[in-house]
């Protein structure tokens, strides 16, 4: 059986040992079922995500819940919704106690004086027609004068097909406002005509998506290989879907038997009691998922099955280390 050790030279072998240590063990919180938008497509709308539970507005046990979580082992809170920041008191919940990482649409900023190395991960859809269409607003006009040059930020830019050909200026746009960016695909959960993937578009998005890597190294936090996984739904043959998805709620999963998967990840909702299915929406049908942190586990559970060649374990090494720095076990 090949090894770790015989597959690298000892450079890639310095970066696989610099992430070897890190055994994250995240899970995602539903801060609050409120937002300050209501984009056409969000997962948590659309899937009735918001009415699954009554939100827990006791501050003293938003506190000890994440104690318990602590307990439970996690070290990495993501913190979704509906919007933290209309909650900033539950967000302080968790950056007291835990690695705190935090969803936002960057219309409310975040007081940095309170939370001076929150990670701050911003969310853009497409250029500013689709903005205004999807999600009523351009967005960044205001989340860019919110978060330019802190380096805790980066916007999550959520790409439509209709953004072939312009990612680049997008790139450029958030590169000159000095905050650092990464990619996914939008999954069209409302089914919004002209914004679901066709796979010539797929293709052609992934031969932007690897551009901009290559032209914007400094801005764009990515890795070929996550580019590959996500647009082809594929990895190592293997087709992406239910049967693979390793950010099922632990509780909640009885496929049988099981994939490899994110070890005791939950996702929960705003009652502190509810689980939701999964990272992303409740309803949503895998075959059509593109959620980019999905893949991305999928990818970083699955090192065994990239010890078939040093390439192969090389692009395994990428993606890991592109989660470490989206999420600040690693440095940019
Ligand atoms: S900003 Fe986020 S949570 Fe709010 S509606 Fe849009 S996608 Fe949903
Ligand atoms: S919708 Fe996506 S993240 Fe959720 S279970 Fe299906 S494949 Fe996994």
């Amino acid at each position: 059986m090949k090894t770790v050790s015989s597959l690298l030279d000892d450079a890639w072998y310095a970066r696989y040992k610099r992430i070897a240590k890190l055994n994250i063990r995240s899970s995602i919180y539903d801060v609050t079922n409120r937002c300050n938008l209501r984009c056409k497509g969000c997962f948590f709308f659309s899937s009735g995500e918001d009415r699954a539970a009554a939100e827990e507005t006791d501050l003293p046990r938003w506190e000890a819940f994440v104690e318990r979580e602590k307990a439970r082992g996690v070290n990495l809170a993501i913190l979704i919704g509906g919007e933290p920041t209309l909650c900033l008191d539950r967000v302080e919940a968790f950056y007291r106690r835990l690695p705190t990482f935090c969803a936002t649409n960057g219309l409310i900023k975040v007081p940095r004086e309170r939370f001076p190395d929150m990670m701050v991960g911003i969310s853009l859809w497409g250029d500013e027609a689709d903005e205004k269409l999807l999600r009523g607003r351009d967005t960044f006009a205001i989340s860019s004068r919110h978060y330019a040059g802190d380096p805790h930020t980066y916007y999550l830019y959520t790409i439509t097909p209709r953004q072939i050909g312009q990612t680049e200026r997008i790139i450029r746009k958030i590169r000159d406002v000095g905050v650092k960016v990464h990619m996914q695909l939008l999954s069209n959960d409302e089914g919004v005509d002209g914004f679901s993937w066709r796979p010539e578009e797929l293709r052609d998005i992934r031969a932007e998506m690897d551009d901009v890597l290559e032209r914007y190294p400094d801005t764009v936090i990515s890795c070929k290989y996550y580019h590959e996984v996500i647009t082809t739904g594929r990895m190592l043959g293997r087709p992406f879907g239910w049967r693979e998805c390793p950010s099922v709620t632990e509780p909640l999963d009885d496929r049988r038997p099981g994939p490899r998967r994110l070890i005791h990840f939950i996702r929960w909702a705003s009652d502190l009691t509810t689980m939701h299915r999964c990272c992303t929406s409740e309803t949503r049908d895998c075959g059509t998922c593109k959620d980019g942190a999905a893949h991305m586990s999928w990818v970083m559970v699955n090192k065994r099955a990239h010890l078939r060649s040093t390439r192969d374990l090389q692009n395994w090494i990428e993606v890991y280390e592109m989660f470490g720095k989206l999420y600040q076990f690693i440095p940019w």
